[in-house]
């Protein structure tokens, strides 16, 4: 029976513990967390009749492995989908207004918040020939390369904000945006890879559905996912317990784990599913040369502001998503989601909930400043972007230090090497949203991957052994 320590039970390390158990029924699957609840980022509250999220607030079912696992999880009556407003209304906040986010190429070939020269660069995209070699290079130089300048400062820049909190300029285009060059490089264009999606979309659902997917939640949001995934993996594998070092004992193929509080176990396999520079601190004296690659993966630190305010407060129609700010702006938030216009039943009648984040590459110094100041500068970009006339009736200020990797130009020749190093390691893998997508449907995808690799290693090195 061999004994399986997984460090980190976010959705990355609690996916993985799930799938081992049905892989390795003999399996001892032990979850070491350093906190005193599992989860990691995903973290839904209930308070004063408001339901909100600490972390992420969806999952989109164009990859579908959260949804099957959450339908697999006996959680189909609880799921709940994002309002169809919101599915299609995103804004963006453009010299000072909010200015909505066309969906379709058509849309932007008529919008009035493009030139008619970016225009021109948009319909002639599919004109312009790939890339020599293909290297890697930044989301911002792939999108000025195919659709010019304008389009990569308006749309792209606020995208890459959207998802990693991060500037576009760095944030590389085949680690961050692998559906993106997987078109260039098949297509020879976007404009192609987008028609011929479609074409593939509308043969298996004549109906065709949204070309980014569905967004789900759950009706008491998304902590149910993980909460469900804790309880069928027995509370009682899964130990509080900060992992601090890791001892390769060759003699008898074991894992000794150490923890901050002295105490240390042994195992047959032991996972890391905990953010990159936790695992860089426990490999350090394992294997200094590995551990500096993990640590060279970079992170950035949010503040997520989640405000209540009374409906009459909020003159505009909050029929969307909320809103993105190009860093052209110069605003001091990012974005702004309307999280009771996305699902219902996460605000009182009479009020609505938002979710302001702050920090990301753009401003990293907000979120060391305190609860009340960052709340002071919300409020006022509040009222100037959203006319908002009251302040809040219901705040929360929730901090993420270290919050979201950024996948850097060249990431994925880290992530290769990384991966060659752990070879000197039978026995030690690595997962978590560091490596290959920061999305919880990439860490539920890569976690069960990973889940069939190590059950087909273990049968191996039990021939081996027998
Ligand atoms: C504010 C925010 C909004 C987001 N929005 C979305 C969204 O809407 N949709 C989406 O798909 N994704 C979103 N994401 C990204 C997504 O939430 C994360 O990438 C994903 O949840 C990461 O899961 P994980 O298990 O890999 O890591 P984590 O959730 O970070 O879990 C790692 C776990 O390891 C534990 N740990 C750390 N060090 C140790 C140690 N030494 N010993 C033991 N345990 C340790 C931690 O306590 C933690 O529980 C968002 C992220 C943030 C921060």
């Amino acid at each position: 029976m061999p004994r399986v320590a997984i460090i980190g039970g976010g959705i990355s390390g609690l996916t993985l513990a799930y799938r081992l158990r049905q892989y390795l029924a003999d399996a001892d699957v032990q979850i070491l967390e350093s906190e005193n609840s599992v989860g990691g980022k995903i973290a839904s509250f209930k308070d004063q009749g408001f339901l909100y999220e600490s972390g992420p607030n969806g999952f989109l079912d164009s990859n579908p492995s959260t949804y099957n696992l959450s339908k697999e999880l006996g959680l189909s009556g609880q799921l709940t989908p994002a309002n169809d407003a919101a599915a299609k209304n995103r804004f963006l906040l453009m010299g000072g207004k909010l200015r909505l986010l066309p969906s379709s190429l058509l849309g932007l070939l008529t919008t009035d918040i493009l030139s008619w020269r970016a225009k021109l660069s948009l319909a002639f995209e599919r004109f312009k020939g790939k890339k020599s070699n293909l290297s890697d290079e930044s989301i911002y130089a792939f999108a000025q390369r195919r659709v010019g300048t304008e389009i990569a400062d308006k749309l792209v820049d606020p995208f890459v904000t959207g998802i990693f909190a991060g500037d576009a300029r760095f944030v590389s285009y085949q680690a961050g945006f692998p559906r993106l060059a997987a078109m260039e490089k098949n297509y020879g264009s976007i404009s192609k890879g987008l028609k011929a999606a479609r074409k593939a979309r509308l043969n298996t659902n004549p109906e065709g559905g949204r070309s980014s997917g569905q967004l789900w939640s759950f009706n008491q949001g998304l902590g149910t996912l993980t909460d469900a995934l804790a309880e069928k993996c027995g509370k009682s594998n899964i130990k509080q317990f900060r992992v601090i070092n890791l001892i390769q004992n060759n003699a008898e193929n074991k894992w000794i784990i150490e923890g901050s509080n002295g105490e240390s176990e042994s195992f047959d396999i032991a996972i890391l599913a905990c953010p990159a520079f936790s695992q860089a601190a426990i490999l350090k004296n394992l294997d200094e040369i590995l551990a500096d690659k993990i640590a060279s993966i970079p992170y950035n630190s949010l503040a997520v502001v989640v405000m209540g305010f009374r409906s009459g407060d909020v003159p505009i129609p909050l029929e969307g998503f909320g809103y993105l700010t190009p860093s052209s702006e110069n605003r001091a938030i990012l974005g702004v989601q309307w999280c009771s216009s996305i699902y219902r039943g996460r605000a009182p009648a009479g009020t609505v909930l938002l979710r302001a984040m702050c920090g990301g590459a753009s401003r990293p110094e907000m979120v060391d400043l305190d609860d009340d100041s960052i709340a002071k500068i919300v409020y006022r970009e509040l009222q100037a972007s959203m006319e908002i006339q009251a302040p809040p009736c219901f705040l929360k200020v929730v901090r993420w230090k270290n919050a979201i990797p950024q996948y850097m130009v060249n990431h994925l020749e880290k992530v290769k090497e990384i991966e060659a190093s752990l070879a000197n390691h039978p026995g030690l893998y690595l997962t978590g949203n560091a490596y290959k997508g920061i999305s919880i449907n990439d860490c539920v995808e890569n976690a069960e991957n990973l889940a069939v690799q190590i059950s087909r290693w273990w049968s191996r090195a039990k021939e081996t052994k027998s």
